[in-house]
C-alpha cells in the first residue's frame, strides 16, 4: 500500500485476456473475495439468447459465429448495469471493454473513477485445448473442464448431476475465429491501458489459486 492512499477504495476491475484465459473463473473467485458483482457481457448476452428476448434474437447468430456484437449494443448493456446500486463497492468487468472504442467509452462512463486493469495472458495452443474441454452445466451453469475433448462423451456435473454441454462457440473452428478476433482487437486495447500504474499482466497458465492470489496482490497494491 502506498502511504497516504486510501486502502479500501472500490475495486473497479477490468479483466482482459483471450477467450479461455480464465477471466470468468477468476472473476467469480474475486467477486466472492471482495463481495462485488461479476459483470460478464458474454453471460448477459448468452442469457438473452437462452431467454429468447429481442436482444437475444438480435445477437444469437453473432455469438454462435464467434464474432463481436456492436460496440453500441454492448455499451448500452454495461451502462445500464453500472447504474445499479450494487456497484458502489466496485465491480468486475469480464469481457468488456474488448475494443479500443469500448475502452474509451468506459473511461467516459467512469468519469475519472479509478480503474484496475488485469491482463491474463495465455498462449493460443493452450487455449484451443482448454476450450475443447470446457463444459457448462445446463442446470447450475458452473463451468468446468472435462477429461476429454470428445463432445459426445456423457459426463455429468459433479456438483448437481446436471448435463454438461459444450458452449456453442467452443468448437475448435469457432475458437480459432474468436482468437483471431481477439488478436485483432487486443493490441490497441492493451496499449490503451498498459502505461497506467493500475495495469498488470499475469500468467494465466499458473494454477487457478496462484493466478487469483497474483491479481489480489495487485489489487491490494493499487486500490
Ligand atoms: P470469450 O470466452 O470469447 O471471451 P465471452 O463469454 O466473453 O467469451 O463472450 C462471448 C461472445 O459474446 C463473444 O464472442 C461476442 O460475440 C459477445 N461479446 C461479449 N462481450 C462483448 C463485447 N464487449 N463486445 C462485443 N461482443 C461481445
Amino acid at each position: 500500500m502506498t502511504p497516504g492512499r486510501p486502502h479500501n477504495g472500490p475495486v473497479n476491475l477490468v479483466l482482459i485476456g483471450p477467450p479461455g484465459s480464465g477471466k470468468g473463473t477468476q472473476a467469480l473467485r474475486l467477486a466472492e473475495r471482495y463481495a462485488i458483482p461479476h459483470i460478464s457481457t458474454g453471460d448477459i448476452l448468452r442469457a438473452a439468447v437462452r431467454d429468447g428476448t429481442p436482444l437475444g434474437q438480435q445477437v444469437s447468430a453473432v455469438l454462435a459465429g464467434g464474432s463481436l456484437v456492436s460496440d453500441d449494443l454492448v455499451t448500452d448493456l454495461v451502462r445500464e448495469r453500472l447504474r445499479r446500486r450494487d456497484v458502489v463497492g466496485g465491480f468486475i468487468l469480464d469481457g468488456y471493454p474488448r475494443t479500443i472504442g469500448q475502452a474509451e467509452t468506459l473511461d467516459t462512463l467512469l468519469a475519472g473513477t479509478p480503474l484496475i486493469i488485469v491482463l491474463i495472458e495465455v498462449a493460443n495452443e493452450a487455449i484451443v485445448t482448454r476450450l475443447s474441454r470446457r463444459r457448462v452445466c445446463e442446470s447450475c451453469r458452473i463451468t468446468q473442464s472435462t477429461s476429454t475433448d470428445d463432445e459426445s462423451s456423457d459426463e455429468h456435473c459433479p456438483y448437481c448431476g446436471g448435463r454438461l454441454a459444450r458452449r456453442q462457440d467452443d468448437d475448435p473452428a469457432t475458437v480459432r475465429h474468436r482468437l483471431e478476433t481477439y488478436a485483432a482487437q487486443a493490441e490497441p486495447l492493451i496499449a490503451h491501458y498498459r502505461s497506467r500504474p493500475t495495469f498488470v499482466a499475469v500468467d494465466g497458465l499458473q494454477d487457478l489459486p496462484v493466478v487469483t492470489a497474483g491479481i489480489a496482490a495487485h489489487i491490494e497494491r493499487v486500490r
